[in-house]
C-alpha cells in the first residue's frame, strides 16, 4: 500500500525524473552563466549501454531481464555510481541518476565522473539463486564498459554487498585474476572498507549536525521522521538516536509506526529483522508513508525513492530541516515552496555524498593494498562532509539562493572546469 501511495504522489509530477534532473542543471546555469556549449554537454549522458539479461529461472525456464548502464560524464575521472534493482527502473530514471552521480562526486570533490546502473526486477520475487544469476549475467553484459579505472558500480536501493562479491567476482573470473577495484561497497573479506555500509547515514549525520548548528538548533531530543528503512534510513535511524536525536517515525515500503515520544530504534530494527517490515512495530502507532511526509518532527529524513515531496505536500511538512538521503526525493517546484517557508533543505548530492566518498576510500585502498582503521575513516569523511557543506552554504549565500543550488553552483563549476581544461577532442 506504501508503494502505491509513493506512485501517486509521484504520478502528479508533470516533469519526469530526468526532465527534473536536465530542469536543476539548466536553473543553475543560468545562475552561474555556464559557457553555452559545456551547458549543452552537460545535458546529455557521456554513454548509455541497454543490455538484455537471460536468466535461467529455478524452474528452468529463461527470463529475459533488461538492464541499463549509464555514463553521465568522466571529465574528472572514472564513472561512479550505484546499481539499482527495481521493477519501477526506467533508462530516464537511471540517466538522472547518473547526472546526480557526477554533481555529487564533484561537490564531494572525489575524483570521479557519474554513472549509475539499473536492472528492472523485483528482487523480493527472486529466489538467491536467480538473484546471483541475474547479478552474474548482467555484470558480464556491462563489463565492457565497466572496470577499476573506467567506471566502478556500488550498492544502490535493493543491492547489498553480497551483489557486489558476485560482480567483483564474475569480472575477475572474466579476466582470470581478482580486481576488487571494479566495484565497491564489498564485504570486508574480499576488499571492501570498514565503515562503507554505514557512510552514507554517517555522512548524512554530519551534515544534519552542521546544519543544526547553524542554524542554532538544538540536537539533543530534536524530532526526526524518517521515511525508508533501508541502508541509508535504518543505519541514519541508528546513529541519529545514538547522538541524541529522537526518532518520532520510520517507515518502509510497506507503511510505517510512529511516537511523538520517540521510537526505541532498536527495538524496531530487530522487528523488522523479525518480520521483514517496521509496521506492527509495538513501540508506536501505524503511520503511512504519505502521512510520514507530513508527521510533526524538526527533521525530515527521505531515505526512499524519488519524488516524494512535492507542489502539493510541501505546504505541510512542518520539519525546520529536510535531509535528502534518498536521490531525488524533492520536486522542483517543491523545493521553491520549502525555500519560501523558510525550510532548510540539504539536497541529496550532499545529504547522501558519504556513500560514495567511502566507496572513494574503498577504491583507493583497494589500488593501494592497503586498508585503513574505521576511526581514520570516519574522520577523513567527516572532513569532507564538513568542507562540502560550508562550500555549499558560501554559494548559497552568496547567489541568495536555496541550499540545492548552491551545492549545484559547487559542483558544476568543477565539472566545467575539468572540461574546459580538458578541451574538446578531436
Ligand atoms: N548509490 C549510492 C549513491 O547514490 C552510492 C554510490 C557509490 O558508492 O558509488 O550515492
Amino acid at each position: 500500500m506504501a508503494q502505491r501511495l509513493l506512485d501517486r504522489s509521484a504520478a502528479q509530477s508533470s516533469l519526469n525524473v530526468w526532465e527534473m534532473a536536465q530542469s536543476q542543471l539548466d536553473d543553475v546555469a543560468t545562475i552561474i552563466g555556464l559557457n553555452q556549449s559545456v551547458h549543452a554537454f552537460l545535458r546529455e549522458p557521456k554513454r548509455i549501454l541497454t543490455v538484455s539479461i537471460p536468466v535461467r529461472m529455478d524452474d528452468g525456464h529463461f527470463h529475459i531481464f533488461e538492464g541499463y548502464r549509464v555514463q553521465h560524464n568522466m571529465a574528472r575521472g572514472p564513472g561512479k555510481g550505484g546499481i539499482r534493482f527495481h521493477p519501477d527502473v526506467t533508462l530516464d530514471e537511471v540517466k538522472a541518476l547518473a547526472m546526480w552521480m557526477t554533481w555529487k562526486c564533484a561537490l564531494m570533490n572525489i575524483p570521479f565522473g557519474g554513472a549509475k546502473g539499473g536492472v528492472i526486477c523485483d528482487t523480493k520475487a527472486l529466489s538467491a539463486h536467480e538473484l546471483e544469476n541475474l547479478t552474474r549475467r548482467y555484470t558480464s553484459e556491462i563489463s565492457i564498459v565497466i572496470g577499476p579505472e573506467k567506471d566502478i558500480p556500488a550498492p544502490d536501493v535493493y543491492t547489498t554487498p553480497q551483489i557486489m562479491a558476485w560482480i567483483m567476482d564474475t569480472f575477475s573470473m572474466q579476466k582470470g585474476y581478482s580486481i576488487p577495484g571494479v566495484v565497491t561497497g564489498k564485504p570486508i573479506s574480499i576488499g571492501g572498507s570498514l565503515g562503507r555500509d554505514r557512510a552514507t547515514a554517517r555522512g548524512c549525520l554530519y551534515v544534519l549536525n552542521e546544519a543544526m548548528r547553524e542554524l542554532g538548533l538544538e540536537i539533543a531530543g530534536a524530532r526526526v521522521a524518517i521515511q525508508g528503512f533501508g541502508n541509508a534510513g535504518l543505519h541514519s535511524a541508528e546513529l541519529m538516536a545514538a547522538d541524541g536525536y529522537s526518532i518520532v517515525a520510520v517507515s518502509d515500503s510497506h507503511g510505517g509506526v510512529c511516537n511523538p515520544r520517540g521510537l526505541d530504534v532498536k527495538g524496531a530494527i530487530a522487528h523488522k529483522a523479525e518480520t521483514g517490515s517496521v509496521v506492527g512495530f509495538r513501540g508506536g502507532q501505524r503511520i503511512d508513508n504519505r502521512e510520514l511526509i507530513e508527521y510533526p518532527c524538526d527533521v525530515l529524513v527521505p531515505a526512499a525513492l524519488e519524488k516524494v515531496i512535492t507542489a502539493e505536500n510541501a505546504h505541510r511538512i512542518q520539519a525546520k530541516i529536510i535531509a535528502e538521503a534518498a536521490n531525488g526525493p524533492t520536486l522542483p517546484e517543491a523545493d521553491d515552496i520549502l525555500h519560501e517557508r523558510g525550510i532548510m533543505v540539504l539536497p541529496d548530492i550532499l545529504a547522501n555524498g558519504g556513500g560514495v566518498t567511502v566507496s572513494y576510500f574503498e577504491w583507493v585502498q583497494d589500488l593501494q593494498e592497503n586498508f585503513w582503521e574505521e576511526d581514520e575513516i570516519n574522520q577523513r569523511l567527516r572532513s569532507k562532509m564538513v568542507r562540502a557543506f560550508k562550500e555549499t552554504l558560501a554559494q548559497a549565500r552568496r547567489h541568495n539562493v536555496n541550499m540545492r543550488r548552491g551545492a549545484y553552483c559547487v559542483a558544476i563549476d568543477r565539472v566545467a572546469e575539468a572540461t574546459i581544461a580538458r578541451g574538446l577532442y578531436p
